[in-house]
């Protein structure tokens, strides 16, 4: 079987399907593996190095032409789809929700196409979860861009010239990127509040030495899938307005509050803004699917009455070299288990959990239809 690794083709998005430290993985696989030209420029990796490990280097073109499995971090156009051979299979990031067309296609050329945006939450498949290995890092990035926009240092320091009191985070939203912002803010000395609607998390900020901060909204709760409920409006009108008290204090507020598979919701509007204190920082870390905050931007800082807003998109590329590394171990996972060595096939079994929620095209049939209704 041939593997065919794609390069990213926004500069935004530098980070490379495969690492070098992984690459043994799928070579003891049998696997010959085909590389696109300059896939290692955004982690620092030349094309001598992959070629020195026994991966060949190709075209783009000749990639997705002679390649069994293509894996790449971006979907891709019509145009190069009409370029891979029906039944091979395309692995990777490929935006299910705001792509149907690509899956309509992937049909249609009888590509079999794999999202790893739909890696179920069980425990066997957290090693393939890209979702969580990059929202991961992208929590560590959004304290560390958050604080070179302060003018005030994250800990305490008692100098002779003073005492300088930490700085305070409040951090909504504690999924994986909330706690990874929690866990940096606090290694940093920040004072640390956080609020989520899955009360279930109050246990786990505790444990980093954050504070929860309890606001009532009633009924909320999670999905099976661990996923938040989406609030009704009261309910995010009450919030908007309990937490604005706690926003009014904080030097940062970082906000990740998502809802899987829809926009994410406005959380922090202008009046709450207007409260703060100027020469804050406000990080929208959903501004690419809608944004918690009013007014962010994609990729811009904002300024407000002196609060700074900032949303940058694509975050987890800004540690380009453990993103790359982390989502290559997650997608060689998927091929490990899958992978059947002795006839050199990838084992389409439905029947496993993991396939049947990934694998969103097989042999000219669209599969796992719930979230396109
Ligand atoms: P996510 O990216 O979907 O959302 C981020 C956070 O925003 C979530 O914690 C969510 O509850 C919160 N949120 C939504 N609306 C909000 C609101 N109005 N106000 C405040 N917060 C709001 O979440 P995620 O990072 O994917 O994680 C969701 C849960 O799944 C976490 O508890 C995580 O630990 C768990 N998880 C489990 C597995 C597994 O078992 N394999 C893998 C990954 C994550």
């Amino acid at each position: 079987m041939i593997i065919s690794a794609l390069k990213s083709s926004h500069d935004s998005d530098l980070r490379s399907p495969i690492h070098i430290d992984t690459v043994n993985t799928l070579t003891n696989l049998g696997a010959e593996i085909f590389f696109e030209e300059g896939i290692g420029n955004g982690i620092n990796v030349g094309d001598d190095i992959f070629e020195q490990s026994g991966l060949k280097k190709h075209s783009r073109e000749n990639c997705l032409k002679k390649g069994d499995l293509i894996i790449t971090n971006q979907p891709l156009e019509d145009a190069e789809l009409k370029l891979i051979r029906s039944d091979s299979t395309l692995l990777g990031m490929v935006s299910p929700f705001s792509n149907h067309s690509l899956i309509q296609s992937c049909a249609n050329f009888r590509i079999n196409l794999v999202s790893m945006e739909f890696i179920p939450r069980i425990t066997r498949a957290q090693k393939m979860d890209v979702l969580s290995s990059q929202a991961n890092l992208a929590g560590y990035v959004a304290v560390i861009e958050s604080a070179k926009h302060l003018s005030t240092a994250l800990p305490m320091m008692m100098t002779a010239a003073g005492t300088l009191k930490p700085a305070r985070v409040f951090v909504i939203g504690v999924g994986v990127a909330g706690l990874q912002a929690i866990a940096t803010a606090k290694r940093l000395g920040a004072r640390v509040e956080a609020f989520d609607t899955r009360d279930v998390v109050e246990e786990q900020v505790n444990s980093l030495g954050a504070k929860f901060v309890k606001i009532d909204l009633g009924e909320t709760g999670e999905t099976e899938q661990g996923y938040a409920k989406e609030l009704t409006e009261e309910q995010i009108n009450k919030q908007k307005e309990l937490q604005s008290k706690v926003c009014e204090r904080s030097d940062i507020v970082i906000t990740t509050a998502q809802l899987f598979g829809k926009p994410a919701p406005l959380l922090i509007d202008k009046k709450t803004i207007d409260r703060m204190m100027p020469g804050s920082v406000i990080f929208d870390m959903a501004v690419e699917s809608g944004g918690n905050v009013e007014g962010s931007e994609i990729d811009k800082v904002v300024k407000r009455n002196g609060v700074k807003i900032i949303g940058i998109s694509n975050l987890a590329s800004k540690v380009s070299n453990h993103a790359s590394l982390a989502l290559s171990n997650n997608y060689n996972n998927w091929i490990s288990d899958f992978y059947d060595k002795d006839n050199l096939i990838i084992n389409f079994d439905f029947d496993d959990e993991v396939i049947k929620s990934s694998v969103l095209v097989h042999n000219g049939e669209i599969k796992n239809q719930e979230f396109l209704k």
